[in-house]
């Protein structure tokens, strides 16, 4: 084996940020450095095949986005190789840290770069490679590259305390930092990996899952060279950009979505989150007018700094129980609703089709996620946001923690957003975007080549198996929301001004959606 010297072998770890575009510890890791490691590591707790999980795929991921990731890793080899570089691409018999450490102490690494990351689960892992690096010696440099803003930093503007209002981060953060854009013509060559198994990049087949030939192919292909042509594709039409108002959109448009779809590459860090915004302005800047915060395209960035910043400085963000902003309610488990729900078989065709979405494509419009996220919670079978929750983890190709349980929070009237009376409705809320029923019938194999073009007449095809009555359920549901926001137990919940008495009228709080006036007024005509 080459002796690489610790003076001139550096490591770039790789976890999220499977790009090569604005990637602080790629640029730091090859300054300098003789020999290059470009390392990154499959992690069985993602991987590891689950035969009596819901569908196929892993205990926590599904086969969509364990596709998406293995695309977003051949791409990235690709684009190394065209520097002289590669991936190098270790498997974690069990603890991805210790596969870390070892081969740190076995390539002789002197530098070691990783991009920070603020998931509970990484945060220990990357605690563990930390601590046996500095204690090795190893110099190690771990920016901020995955949001617009370091939200450690936005809770220290602020007193210690995370934000918990849009309006309030926005008046903290100011503007992200400009991305790193330098074009590299080579990278520092590979170092000797001695006698490491290092594997191709694996196809989800060979990953174990089963019979996956009958899986749809979701029309989303991983990897930084799809997120940048996808981005600049949803930037080439100024207007769109100019004019983009969340919540307005068509949720039913499945063949042209009505958003960017980049949020799984953001996800897993194929597109720079700061290039993205720098992109967005750059548009702004050509253009006469174009809409603001929290509406805009920029805006919907910056929802995502909130959701990591608040999720950051939230001790146990991800659950009801010791979460001191969650509003302590006495959810119901109906096992059998949760699981004709996540399996599309409430008998709702609005809500059905979207959950079949989910499991085949792995991403939803927004609004559609609203429908499905209020429909099982607040909304009509009352059954805990944290269920649903590890649905989405699971399922959804942009499954991101901060932002699923964020959203989860929100709709499900737990945090950030109050006005619990005000419900989808799963008929006419449907009805309203897919009048004919092409998405339903898209979704629903029961309901393909039915003939008959409203939306009213597949509904009633199904209606005699609706699994609840939703007038009675909601009902039901806006009085157990009442007893719980009035009952004792929410007592010191300290969500920054929150009154403790929840009233329509009072609430002011950071207006993701369903407060801002066009929501409110979809939300009015569907309840
Ligand atoms: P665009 O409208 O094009 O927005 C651009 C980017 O802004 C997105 O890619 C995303 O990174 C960010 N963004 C947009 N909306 C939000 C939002 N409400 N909160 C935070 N960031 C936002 N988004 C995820 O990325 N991962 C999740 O796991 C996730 N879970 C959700 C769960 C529920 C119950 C709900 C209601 C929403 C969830 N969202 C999640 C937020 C949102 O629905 C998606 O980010 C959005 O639909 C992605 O599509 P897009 O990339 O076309 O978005």
């Amino acid at each position: 084996m080459e002796a690489a010297t610790a003076a001139t072998a550096a490591m770039v770890w790789f976890r999220k940020g499977l790009r090569v575009h604005d990637n602080p510890a790629l640029d730091a890791a090859r300054r300098g450095a003789g020999r290059l490691y470009p390392v990154f590591v499959l992690d069985p707790r993602y991987l590891r095949p689950d035969p009596a999980a819901a569908s196929l795929g892993s205990a926590r991921a599904g086969v969509a986005r364990v596709r998406f990731l293995l695309q977003s890793l051949s791409d990235l080899d690709a684009r190394l190789r065209r520097l002289g570089s590669r991936l190098l691409l270790v498997r974690a018999r069990d603890d991805v840290g210790d596969a870390v450490c070892a081969a740190l102490k076995d390539w002789n690494i002197g530098k070691l770069c990783f991009e920070s990351d603020t998931e509970p689960y990484a945060l220990s892992r990357d605690k563990k490679v930390t601590d046996f690096a500095m204690a090795s010696g190893i110099e190690v440099f771990t920016p901020v590259s995955h949001t617009l803003f370091d939200p450690a930093e936005i809770i220290k503007k602020n007193g210690g305390r995370p934000p918990l209002t849009y309006q309030s981060f926005i008046s903290i953060a100011g503007e992200p930092p400009e991305p790193v854009m330098e074009e590299y013509s080579e990278l520092p060559p590979v170092g000797d990996t001695g006698e490491y198994e290092l594997l191709p990049v694996p196809t989800v087949e060979e990953l174990g899952y089963g019979d996956i030939s009958q899986e749809e192919i979701p029309p989303f292909r991983g990897g930084e060279t799809e997120a940048l042509r996808r981005m600049k594709e949803s930037l080439k039409n100024k207007e769109w950009v100019a004019k983009f108002e969340k919540p307005k959109g068509d949720p039913s448009a499945f063949l042209k979505p009505a958003t960017t779809v980049l949020s799984p590459y953001l996800k897993f860090g194929c597109l720079s989150s700061r290039y993205f915004y720098h992109c967005i302005q750059n548009v702004y800047r050509s253009v006469r007018n174009h809409t603001k915060p929290p509406v805009s395209l920029a805006g919907q960035l910056l929802w995502r700094d909130f959701f990591y910043t608040v999720s950051f400085g939230t001790p146990n963000f991800d659950q009801m129980k010791g979460n001191n902003i969650c509003k302590q309610i006495p959810w119901i488990g109906n096992e059998e609703l949760f699981v004709a729900w996540r399996d599309g078989r409430t008998g709702y065709p609005w809500i059905d089709a979207i959950m079949i979405q989910l499991r085949k494509c792995g991403w939803m419009h927004h609004l559609a996620r609203h429908s499905v996220a209020c429909f099982l919670t607040r909304g009509d079978l009352f059954i805990h946001w944290e269920k649903g929750r590890d649905v989405f983890e699971r399922l959804l190709i942009d499954s991101d923690w901060a932002i699923n349980n964020g959203n989860w929070l929100w709709l499900s009237c737990s945090s950030f957003f109050y006005q619990y009376h005000r419900i989808y409705s799963p008929i006419t809320f449907g009805k309203k975007y897919d009048p004919d029923g092409n998405y339903i019938r898209h979704f629903i194999p029961m309901l393909k080549g039915t003939s008959g073009t409203t939306f009213q007449h597949q509904y009633e095809l199904s209606s005699e198996v609706k699994m609840v009555h939703h007038e009675t359920a909601s009902k039901e549901c806006r009085k157990r929301m009442g007893e719980a926001y009035a009952s004792s137990r929410l007592d010191g919940n300290p969500i920054e001004g929150k009154p403790s008495n929840v009233s329509r009228r009072k609430m002011s709080h950071g207006d993701q959606d369903a407060s801002s006036p066009s929501i409110a007024k979809l939300l009015k005509r569907s309840s």
